[in-house]
């Protein structure tokens, strides 16, 4: 059946703008790594990407090696798009990513301009895309001078093949290189992508946002509900269908004693607010206007629909700032 997208599509999801830049996010963007592989029934994939669509998410993320198999979740979003999307490509942002392993050799992973350049080529091949609106380096490679990796992402948007330039899990000093790098080459760092969450927060002891302000970029957070942990989805033992049941990035060692209590008590938080868990997750991580955009998962739509919900109630007030950290943090 033909696709038309939802009228009032812009009528209540919330745009930021990444840093000083001219580009806009939607508070809430849609991650595609896991959930879009081979396994999932592709009519529930193409339902959460046309929902999320209606609901105003214009922003979708991938990366080379996101499936499994790696590769596959570029491809099932390039079906998407052409079959629903294609009219509407000018209203959507798609950002991949090359770092981690994808393919055998030498040239395979890390970040080599030979690495960087041939990987977006095959990711644009597989979203069946002239260009990415973002690309990543996924993450610092200790071996490469970041002068060629910087390079090779001003060579990408110099090609047209990608419109801005990120990076993910670099540290704040490797951040204000980097910055520094591409200011001069004349193709300012957009963003930055690094994990974040009330159970994880390496970016607020060092300082990311900061350096992030004086760069000029922005920020958005990867796995804001711990991949799953802060939502009701454990508070009554492990689904067969979760993320600890299918697959091998959340394991049950992350559910233990301590963990389940800090999850049930910020459960009780966040129902005292009218929220559920993942929604006061979402709003707590996006406290700071510096925070541009959150990256969720969803593995069907009603959790999509329910996680975008939480921009109907972002503010926190200062008590309940430090419920939340008085359980996790001690
Ligand atoms: P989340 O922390 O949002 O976890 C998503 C998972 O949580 C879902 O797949 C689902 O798991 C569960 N969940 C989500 N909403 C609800 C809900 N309302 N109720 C119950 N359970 C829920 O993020 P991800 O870890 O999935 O990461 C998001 C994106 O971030 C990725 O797709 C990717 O684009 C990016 N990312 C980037 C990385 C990087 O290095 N740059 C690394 C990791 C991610 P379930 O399967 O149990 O239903």
């Amino acid at each position: 059946m033909t696709y038309n997208p939802a009228d009032d599509r812009y009528d209540t999801m919330i745009y930021r703008r990444s840093g000083r830049s001219g580009l806009r996010l939607p508070v809430i963007s849609l991650g595609l790594w896991h959930n879009f592989g081979d396994g999932r029934p592709w009519e529930r994939q193409r339902d959460i990407v046309r929902r999320a669509f209606d609901l105003g998410v214009t922003h979708f993320d991938l990366a080379n090696n996101y499936g499994p198999p790696p590769g596959s979740a570029e491809t099932n979003l390039g079906r998407i798009l052409a079959g629903d999307l294609r009219p509407h490509r000018d209203e959507i942002v798609v950002s991949t990513k090359a770092g981690y392993h994808m393919w055998n050799g030498p040239y395979g992973e890390w970040g080599s301009r030979k690495y960087l350049v041939s990987s977006l080529d095959q990711s644009l091949r597989r979203l069946g895309l002239d260009y990415v609106d973002i690309f990543y380096h996924h993450r610092p490679d200790p071996d490469t001078p970041l002068e060629e990796t910087m390079a090779a992402l001003d060579a990408v948007v110099r090609a047209g093949k990608a419109l801005y330039v990120g990076i993910s899990n670099y540290t704040s000093e490797q951040t204000a290189r980097a910055a520094a790098i591409l200011r001069d080459l004349g193709t300012p760092l957009l963003i930055h992508q690094p994990s974040y969450s009330i159970l994880n927060r390496w970016i607020e002891k060092d300082n990311l946002l900061d350096t992030l302000e004086t760069a000029g970029a922005g920020c958005i957070a990867f796995s804001p509900l711990q991949q799953g942990l802060l939502t009701d989805r454990y508070l009554d033992g492990i689904p067969d269908d979760s993320r600890v049941r299918t697959s091998v990035f959340l394991n049950e060692d992350a559910l233990d004693n301590r963990t389940l209590a800090r999850i049930h008590a910020l459960n009780d938080i966040a129902k005292r607010r009218g929220q559920s868990l993942a929604q006061m997750a979402l709003a707590w991580a996006l406290r700071d206007p510096r925070m541009t955009s959150l990256i969720i998962g969803a593995s069907s739509v009603t959790q999509l629909e329910a996680n975008v919900a939480a921009v109907g109630n972002l503010a926190l007030a200062e008590e309940e700032l430090g419920a939340i950290d008085g359980t996790v943090l001690d």
